[in-house]
């Protein structure tokens, strides 16, 4: 089977390997569809997140869909043929994060794609049954691979307490961001403003229904959220841009008792209006992937109330992944997420 290897920065290239076997309690899926995130660019660029350090040949990639191959020994609920979703981070499912329901946080969890774990670029893999989910026949692969972005936007939603007639600032309208906004309008929150400095991406907010977005480059972001708001300022902010000095703006165009959750990474360390955060009772919240967000999503994407669609600028074949990542990552290029597609249709 083919599979893409970065053996060091800026070097990938497929190689022919063995295709694994199904051992027992694993099940074996042929991969369909993989969207390109924004740490697989930085692990191309850089070889590292972090701890996280490419030392040997790696497998990037962790937004998958695919079908079962083959169902190892013992493992119920799967038959070869069924349509499927990889959840890629297992947690360990003993620690006291995972005994508490946030497995997100777990310090053990093997997350595909994040050195030492291979992730997902690739014809065929063994998975989890646990964290493996059945799709249903109206969602494609492409919108299987968008299940782990959505499921980050989603934890942002939640842990911002947006939806519900709330008003809502995203900052930042790359694919996390634009997620955040498709998930925002189905549920309820009103309006619902974007700040982004690229005129491409504004133009997608725009036609996904934005009910108003905002050059920051150009116009003063504060003033236009007092206008977007009627003056009231927001009741939630997502910060999805991880640019520098966003954190401190969003704070700024909270109202009073109002929450920020912070879903962009990008800087180690961020200031922030200490007393205008105490005078609001403001909360600001971190966030770190998602727990238990892939069910609910796929229901989501089942009914259509969610694509996807919207948010997904290029598609390209595993053949091509270099060329993809380049794309990915030329500031001038329009691009937003990019599936890889991995094998023939159907
Ligand atoms: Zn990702
Ligand atoms: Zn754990």
């Amino acid at each position: 089977m083919k599979a893409a290897f970065l053996s060091k920065p800026g070097t990938i290239y497929i190689e022919d390997i063995p295709r694994p076997a199904c051992s027992p309690g694993r099940v074996l899926i042929r991969i369909k569809a993989v969207g390109l995130c924004g740490s697989d660019l930085h692990y191309f660029e850089e070889g590292r997140i972090g701890d996280h350090i490419v030392k040997e040949p790696h497998i990037l990639g962790h937004e998958s869909s695919g079908i079962v191959e083959e169902v190892g020994e013992g493992v119920r609920g799967f038959e070869p043929g069924d349509r499927v979703a990889l959840e890629p981070g297992v947690p360990c499912l003993s620690c006291e994060f995972c005994l508490k329901g946030s497995y997100n946080l777990c310090p053990d969890v093997k997350f595909m794609g994040a050195p030492p774990y291979p992730g997902t670029f690739r014809e065929y893999l063994t998975h989890d049954p646990q964290f493996t989910f059945r799709l249903p026949a109206s969602v494609s692969f492409s919108q299987g691979a968008l299940i782990e972005p959505f499921s980050v936007a989603y934890n942002a939603l939640f842990k911002a307490e947006a939806g519900g007639g709330k008003s809502l600032l995203i900052i930042g309208a790359g694919p996390i961001g634009l997620a955040c906004l498709e998930m925002a309008l189905m549920s309820g929150s009103a309006p619902v403003i974007v700040s982004e400095p690229n005129r491409y991406r504004r133009e997608v907010a725009n036609k996904m229904g934005a009910d108003l977005v905002i050059d920051p480059k150009k116009e003063d972001l504060l003033a236009g959220v007092q206008e977007g708001t009627a003056g009231s300022m927001c009741d939630c902010v997502i910060e999805a841009s991880g640019a520098e000095g966003e954190v401190m703006s969003a704070v700024l165009a909270l109202k009073k008792g109002g929450s920020v959750a912070v879903v962009g990474m990008g800087n180690e360390t961020a200031s922030i209006p200490l007393t205008q955060l105490l005078k609001k009772e403001a909360t600001i919240r971190g966030i770190y992937r998602y727990a238990n967000f892939y069910p609910p999503v796929i229901n989501m994407l089942r009914s259509g109330k969610i694509i996807g669609e919207s948010w997904v600028s290029h598609r390209f074949d595993l053949e091509d992944i270099e060329q993809a990542i380049r794309t990915a990552s030329d500031p001038h290029a329009e691009t937003l997420k990019m599936i890889i597609t991995i094998g023939k249709e159907g």
